[in-house]
């Protein structure tokens, strides 16, 4: 089958390489000459584990192809996936559809064959009709179906949730444009995926109750980890005895600075517009969200508690940059605000990611990055763990302390045992945990 997929950004990059993989021929487009110039070479524009060999594989046996001429890869293709960026648009958290728009009018100009144009962007309500409306104007004669077909893969985990995801959502009424993503979707067959077809504003609206759930979960569990330092429990202990009843479950549990990413900020704000502009109240979501906001500041504001109560003229070193591991994507990353809170606060701050560096550089101008954990440490008046990356479960704690002015250990994430900082010398401050300050040295 012949895939065009518009967009190679974390979704298409991933989608049409595994669609390739899977033995469809793929043509990757972006409007991005660099992008698709530096495919070319072979060198990912992104950092997701594994998809280098994987594009690599499919392009050396002539399955997958990069390009900035969208017509071409239009006119052959039989299915046609949009995948471009739907950010918050600037001041009312609307999801902006421009992009997703612009390639349809790109799209509906190049077709050239009966296709299916499926929106694997995450879009609101509705998006589908306009979409079709697009088409049909721009192109009247044209045999096109427009089905939405929301994507679920997680970065850092994207080839793999791509391969084996939970279900597939496929929004079409119509029994033809069925089949096409039956035969599309026909190799997930054998992983035993379920396919759940739906009608199109059910899927579109889907994915949004899809974020704001998983979004509603780890706000639970942040605002319980905030009870639980007052109270005098034990939040892993909490999410370990509530996720072990299967009608919870254990995952999106694990309390820390509160959500960030490309998709849980964006999808719930432009949840509640989509609430508002149908006048049917989401207040969970608008309780999420607002909690949520106000969790990552107030991260920042426990550093400097921890520092105790004044950052001025102190460094602090940030270990973890990007919103979760296994990704170089920082937006909306929770180290943002508390870098913002430090530095507001007379701070200095020294940073270490793995991966993150380069796009975390615009967004902390003031930053100074360094090229290991023991770096960032170095006269540091407190580390803070913001992102769990593998490299810093694992640290020399004696090692990590020996550098440092103060023993300060700030672990937003619960990576290391109390017992274990106190024993390496740390003062430790943790998400969720009993009698924090006794904890000492
Ligand atoms: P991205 O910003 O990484 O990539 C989007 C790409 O589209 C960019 O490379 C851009 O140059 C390109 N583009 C924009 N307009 C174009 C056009 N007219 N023609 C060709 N290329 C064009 O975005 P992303 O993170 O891959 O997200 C894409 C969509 O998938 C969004 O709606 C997002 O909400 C959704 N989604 C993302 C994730 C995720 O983990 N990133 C997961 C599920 C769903």
């Amino acid at each position: 089958m012949r895939i065009a997929v518009i967009g190679t950004g974390y979704v298409g990059l991933v989608s049409g390489a595994c669609f390739s993989d899977f033995g469809h021929h793929v043509v990757c487009v972006d409007q991005d000459e660099a992008k698709i110039e530096a495919l070319h070479r072979g060198v990912m524009p992104i950092f997701e584990p594994g998809l280098d060999q994987l594009v690599g594989r499919n392009v050396r046996d002539g399955r997958l192809e990069f390009t900035t001429d969208l017509p071409s890869a239009v006119a052959e293709a039989e299915a046609i996936f949009i995948a471009v960026g739907t950010p918050s648009r600037r001041g009312d958290g609307h999801a902006d559809l421009s992009y997703v728009y612009g390639a349809t009018e790109e799209i509906a100009a190049a077709l050239k064959r009966p296709a299916v144009v499926v929106t694997k962007s995450t879009v609101p309500v509705g998006t589908g009709d306009e979409v079709e409306r697009i088409i049909r104007k721009t192109s009247p004669d044209a045999k096109a179906w427009v089905v939405s077909n929301p994507e679920f893969l997680r970065e850092g985990a994207a080839i793999e949730d791509f391969k084996r995801p939970d279900r597939i959502v496929v929004g079409t009424e119509d029994a033809e444009a069925a089949e096409i993503m039956r035969e599309v979707y026909r190799p997930l067959y054998l992983n035993k995926a379920p396919l759940l077809f739906t009608s199109r504003r059910t899927a579109e609206l889907i994915k949004y109750a899809a974020n704001a759930f998983l979004a509603t979960k780890i706000t639970f569990i942040n605002e319980i980890a905030d009870l639980c330092e007052v109270v005098g429990a034990d939040v892993q202990d909490v999410s370990r005895g509530i996720g072990l009843d299967n009608r919870i479950g254990p995952k999106f549990l694990h309390a820390g600075p509160g959500y960030g990413g490309s998709c849980f900020p964006k999808d719930t704000l432009a949840l509640l517009k989509t609430s508002e502009d149908y006048q049917a109240p989401l207040r969970i979501v608008e309780a999420v969200v607002s909690v949520n906001d106000t969790r990552k500041r107030a991260m920042g504001r426990k550093v400097i508690q921890a520092l105790g109560g004044d950052a001025r003229g102190k460094t602090v070193g940030l270990l973890g940059l990007t919103f979760k591991p296994n990704t170089d994507d920082m937006r909306d990353a929770p180290s943002i605000s508390i870098v913002q809170a430090l530095e507001d606060a007379g701070a200095k701050v020294r940073g270490y990611d793995p991966e993150g560096v380069e796009q975390a550089r615009p967004l902390m101008p003031n930053v100074e990055f360094c090229a290991t954990p023991y770096e960032a440490a170095k006269e540091a008046d407190a580390v803070v763990i913001v992102t769990e990356w593998d490299v810093l479960r694992a640290l020399n704690l004696d090692e990590l302390r020996k550098t440092m002015r103060q023993p300060v250990l700030v672990d937003l994430r619960n990576v290391y045992p109390p017992q274990d900082a106190a024993e390496a010398g740390f003062r430790w401050y943790g998400i969720g945990k009993p009698g924090q300050n006794e904890v000492a040295a």
